[in-house]
Formats: structure tokens, sequence, C-alpha cells
């Protein structure tokens, strides 16, 4: 029984996954998220549903729309991917012991992060509609009272804004050292959506892991430019030019610390 919701739990992830491809796609483009239906960006023939199925057509089409032969970008399997796996994962430490509430409201907290992640890394964004979102659901669940973390509306309320007055903080600090943000307003808000929902004695382990994989990828990073020397594409470029979006580092750590919240305190 069991293992046959978890099957529904990873359709139902590939689904909500397939979903988020529009929305990271669409979003910081300001398009609207219903229409059109989907179609290939680059000779813009809708698709057939057929075309459209989550996973199983990229691997059928091998990876090329069937009308252009345009490559599709490998994102589109992966997030659906991600979703899938992230909401199996959430069901087996949730579901069992404090039901279906904490279920449903830390898929939404996946979710939410899985878009910021790929927006921001992309567009040095994260759209308004998603930190509010996060916002949004972290005090609703605090209301049911379901939070395993234990967190009440009260501590909820109290999280995000410190959690965004954290973040104006820390940049400040650095603006005056630096002359320079480091720090953008988006990452104000979507600091104040993890208090939200993690409540502020998370902060310390959510800015400690978004430091720690910051640096690491960004080494990396370099012994990868320095062995694929001459050899330059756009992302590594971007990566070791500019500063490495803070998002994305934020919201790793917090699906991290949902998984084991215990980590370092
Ligand atoms: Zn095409």
């Amino acid at each position: 029984m069991f293992y046959q919701e978890l099957f529904l739990v990873f359709i139902l992830g590939l689904v909500f996954g397939s979903f988020l491809n529009v929305l990271i796609y669409r979003l910081p483009e300001g398009k609207s998220l219903l229409k059109p239906s989907s179609h290939c960006p680059k000779c813009e023939t809708p698709l057939k549903w057929y075309h459209n199925i989550p996973l199983i057509s990229f691997i059928f089409l091998r990876g090329r729309c069937a009308y252009c032969g345009e490559k599709i970008s490998l994102q589109y399997p992966l997030v659906e991917l991600i979703t899938a796996l992230l909401l199996v994962s959430i069901f087996v430490k949730f579901k069992p012991l404090y039901g279906f509430i904490p279920f449903a409201f830390f898929s939404i907290f996946a979710m939410i992060l899985i878009s910021v992640f790929f927006i921001d890394l992309k567009h040095k964004e994260i759209p308004d509609l998603l930190s509010f979102s996060l916002i949004f659901f972290g005090w609703i669940f605090s209301l049911t009272g379901k939070n395993p973390l234990g967190i009440t509306f009260k501590e909820s309320l109290l999280s995000t804004f410190s959690g965004i007055g954290l973040l104006f903080f820390i940049n400040e600090v650095y603006y005056l050292i630096t002359r320079r943000d480091g720090i953008g307003m988006g990452d104000f808000k979507l600091m104040g959506g993890l208090g939200a929902y993690l409540g502020y004695k998370s902060f310390y382990n959510l800015l400690f892991f978004a430091s720690l994989i910051g640096v690491i990828t960004f080494f990396i990073f370099q012994i990868y430019q320095k062995i694929f020397k001459g050899k330059k594409d756009s992302f590594t470029e971007n990566i070791l030019k500019k500063e490495i979006p803070f998002g994305p580092l934020l919201s790793i750590s917090a699906l991290i610390y949902l998984f084991n919240p215990k980590s370092l305190l």
C-alpha cells in the first residue's frame, strides 16, 4: 500500500514539475502561465499531448523538438525529476509520522524553492510572487498548528520580519565595507519566506550552509576552468565573473535543513 502511494506521489511530482517548467520559463518574462499552451520555443509549433508527457516524451523524442529538431533544454526533464524525487522524499519523511498536512505544505515549500533556484540562477532575480507565496503558505501552515518544527503563528510572523531584517542588515554591513550591494531585495523577501516556514532558529544554519555551498561551487568552477582552459561557456563565465546568486544557495540550504533540522545545532 505504501509503495503504491509512493508511486502516485512520484507521478504527481512529475506532473507538478511539468507545471513548474512553465512557471520557470514564463514568470520572469511576465507571460501568462495558462495561454498559449505549450509550444516549441524555436519553431513555435503547439505541442501535441503526447509530446508533453513529463520525462517520457523527452526520452522518446531524444531531447529534440518533434517538428524542427531543435534541442530541448535538459532543464525540462531535470525539473520534473527533481520535483518528483523531492515530493517522494517529503512524503517518506513526514507523512507516516505527521500526516497529510505537513506533506502538502512542505511540498509547496519545495516546489517554490525549485522555481526560485532555476529562475534566480538564470535571471538573477526572485519574482515577488514566489517569495510572497512562501510567506503566505508559511503563515497558514503555522496556523494549522501542524508544522513538525513546532512553529507557532507568532513565531512564523516574527521570523518573517527578522529574516527580511537580518539580510538587510548583512547587506548594509557588506555595503559599508565594499561599497556595493552583495544581496538583492529579492533575497530579503526569500529569507522572510524561509523564516515563515522554518522559524528564526534556522537562520544560522541556512546562512552557514548557503555560504559553504557557495564557496565549494566557486572552487569547483575555478578547477573546472583550469582543466578546460580555452573552452569557455557562458554559464561558467557568468559564475566566475559575477557573484553567485544567493537565492539558489539559500534554496538548497533550506531543503537540507528541512530534512535535517538539527544538523548543526
Ligand atoms: Zn520546434
